[in-house]
């Protein structure tokens, strides 16, 4: 059995939820309010990933599957430099992928050369409606997703759109309904709800975990990247 790698999420008290970080070997799958961090999230993980393990990183590289355009390149700048790395080299280890939703067959292809990387984090952001096809295809690449993290000790990390409320026109969470349906609810590992707390406070609770207490974090998004 391979040993479980923790990464930091720059958020101490959001790392103690965890039991230490987001681990490799599952699916942590994020889900909530716009605006409520999931995305910064992201982005911070793709410097945290290439830490080393002694500073709580992954020593890795970093795959990002943007289905909604929502990678920023500029965000990892200041990201890396909190965290004393050299920005460049950071993004030289993020490889890009774009992808929209008719393009996840083309994604499957790419994912099997994975491999290479030793610590991949994914934002694959879920659309709220799914048609058949996708829904197919998605359940495909979920399965195949959870084998790459169990074979290559990889952290996958995926973020999942709210949902609309069609009476008021607000967007609401509403976590007995995730967007992506069952598929991704069976996929993820650990569920975390994120929403908007006092102030700029950010709140993270685990819903859903096998080894976790639902309790919550509250943390910080600055310049820097996810906080405390
Ligand atoms: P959505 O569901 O819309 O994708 P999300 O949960 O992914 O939302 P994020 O994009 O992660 O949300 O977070 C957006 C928040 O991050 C905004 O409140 C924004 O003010 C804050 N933010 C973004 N960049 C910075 C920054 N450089 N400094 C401080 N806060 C920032
Ligand atoms: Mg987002």
């Amino acid at each position: 059995r391979k040993a479980v790698v923790k990464i930091t999420t720059g958020s101490q008290a959001l790392d103690e939820l965890l039991g230490g970080g987001i681990e490799t070997l599952q699916i942590t799958e994020a889900f909530g309010e716009f605006r409520s961090g999931k995305t910064q999230l992201a982005h911070t993980l793709c410097v945290s990933t290439q830490l080393p393990t002694s500073m709580k990183g992954g020593n890795g590289k970093v795959a990002y599957i943007d289905t909604e355009g929502t990678f920023r390149p500029d965000r990892i700048v200041p990201i890396a430099e909190r965290f004393g790395m050299d920005p460049g080299a950071v993004l030289d280890n993020v490889m890009m992928l774009l992808s929209h939703s008719i393009l996840l067959v083309c994604m499957q292809r790419w994912l099997k050369n994975l491999s290479d990387y030793w610590w991949v984090f994914l934002e694959l952001t879920i659309p709220n409606k799914l048609n058949l096809y996708f829904f197919q295809k998605l359940a495909q690449m979920l399965s195949r997703l959870t084998k790459i993290a169990e074979e290559f000790n990889v952290a996958v990390y995926m973020t999942n759109q709210v949902i609309a409320d069609p009476a008021g026109g607000v967007f609401i969470s509403d976590p007995k309904k995730p967007a992506g349906g069952h598929v991704l609810a069976h996929a993820a590992t650990v569920r975390l709800m994120f929403r908007k707390g006092k102030g700029e406070q950010r709140v993270c609770k685990v819903f859903d975990a096998p080894n976790l207490p639902e309790s919550e974090a509250i943390f910080q998004i600055t310049g820097g990247g996810i906080a405390d």
